[in-house]
């Protein structure tokens, strides 16, 4: 049997970063950029105005105050978006709005709060300035944000939604993402039913497909639903047909000893198993391998992630290994979860040299993380991964941790409860 780390190693060395495709900037988020994104603008365009106020000569400012205002005449006022062609002559000023160009002969803005505005009738074509300007003030410069010619967005670049929004300050709708993996999930046993159907008497409902496809969801993969095989390995060769289209095949079930575990004969007959078994609890009987499709002349090889069929096993095998499988693809770098150190509230006993997952419940408290289980660990309790933000480590060569130990968790997801 080998460790986990054995076998993550084992599934990337199998594993292949997918073509670029255009794509509308909002269906990219989490994508990696595969161009380099330069900008053929400006950012902004034209020096202009930060604050609303009035552009005017720093120079006429001189030793002005609240006590002893400088009275500019005002020439105009200025929108956000309009650009006046007027020159600001000395012992003038012009209206001006946020974003608004500043026109000729102006070197500063002095905002509202610093001119007698509020005081004066709204005909009037005078402002008092009460504060003394420096050149500069208040004016956002032409590029000071992006220069034309300059590259932006470097490829590799994860989306996010700032650079969403720098994507759109160029003027781009779509840009060149690596595309998004298809992954064809398909559900094997005679116990298990769809969620559609009425519960007939000793089944149970379809949930590893659906917590599965919300997994392959939330990394950014495309789930394929191929329903659910039978214990008939000639049903799950039809249905693990429906996604040879797919980037990737997961099942769950059908890989523990038994007489109805079929995935494993599946992948050997018609591909190569990688791997089956592995040093960790839950999720030991994961198997990995590569099912070889002949198409046009060209032999594909579509990994397949054959997970445990108990509930909690198949999120921690998809966590585990399904998931730095779809970042790869999806070009990404970083392909580990985030993990804190914690303070163990229980005990946890290892007794036979696995690499312990256990559900558990993250908090800060004084500056410290603590994790307290969430309760019976068994790999069929599935709500104890609805409970669980993180996963508690216990290394596979510790006979167990004890209360007050410092101890490795993986962060199943970071909410503001943790902080
Ligand atoms: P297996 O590895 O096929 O023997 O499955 C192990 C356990 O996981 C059994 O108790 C199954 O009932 C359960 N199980 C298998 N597949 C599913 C599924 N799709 N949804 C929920 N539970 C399942
Ligand atoms: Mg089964």
């Amino acid at each position: 049997m080998i460790s986990v780390d054995e076998a993550l190693e084992k599934i990337l060395a199998r594993i292949d970063v997918l073509e670029a495709e255009e794509s509308p900037i909002l269906g990219c988020l989490g994508q990696v950029l595969a161009e380099d994104v330069s900008s053929s603008i400006n950012i902004p365009p034209l020096d202009n105005s930060a604050m609303d106020g009035y552009a005017l000569r720093s120079a006429d400012t001189r030793g002005a105050s609240r006590k002893s205002p400088r009275i500019l005449r005002v020439i105009e006022t200025v929108t956000a978006g309009s650009i006046s062609r007027s020159e600001v002559e000395p012992g003038t000023a012009i209206r001006f709005m946020t974003g608004a160009a500043i026109p000729k002969g102006a070197d500063c803005v002095v905002r509202f709060e610093d001119t007698d505005e509020s005081e004066r009738q709204r005909t009037s074509s005078e402002i008092g300035i009460l504060t003394e300007a420096k050149p500069g003030l208040e004016i956002r410069r032409a590029g000071e944000d992006i220069t034309a010619g300059s590259i932006v967005l470097g490829k590799g670049t994860v989306i996010r939604p700032a650079e969403v929004g720098v994507l759109a300050s160029l003027g781009r709708s779509k840009v060149k993402v690596i595309r998004r993996p298809v992954v064809a999930i398909l559900a094997t046993g005679d116990e298990v039913v769809d969620i559609a159907q009425p519960l007939p008497e000793g089944k149970i409902y379809n949930s590893n497909s659906y917590s599965v496809a919300a997994l392959v969801l939330r990394y950014g993969g495309i789930p394929k639903m191929l329903g659910i095989a039978s214990d008939i390995e000639d049903s799950l060769v039809a249905r693990l047909h429906l996604g040879l289209d797919a980037d990737m095949l997961i099942t769950s079930g059908g890989v523990s000893f038994g007489d109805y575990d079929i995935v494993r004969d599946v992948l050997s007959k018609r591909g190569e198993i990688v791997f089956w078994r592995v040093r960790q609890k839950p999720g030991k009987p994961v198997v990995f391998g590569v099912i070889k499709e002949r198409s046009k002349g060209k032999v594909k090889n579509i990994p397949l992630f054959g997970l445990a069929g108990n509930p909690v096993s198949a999120m921690i095998n998809f966590e585990l290994f399904a998931r730095p499988a779809i970042l790869k693809m999806m070009g990404k770098k970083s392909l580990t979860k985030p993990a804190v150190e914690a303070v163990l509230e229980g005990a946890i006993e290892n007794t036979d040299g696995r690499r312990i997952f256990a559900r558990a419940i993250v908090e800060k408290r004084g500056g410290r993380y603590f994790a307290r289980l969430t309760g019976p660990q068994g790999s069929g309790i599935l709500t104890s991964m609805s409970l669980a933000n993180g996963l508690v480590i216990v290394p596979e060569d510790k006979p167990g941790v004890k209360e007050g130990d410092s101890v490795q968790v993986m962060m199943l997801d970071w909410s503001e409860e943790v902080e």
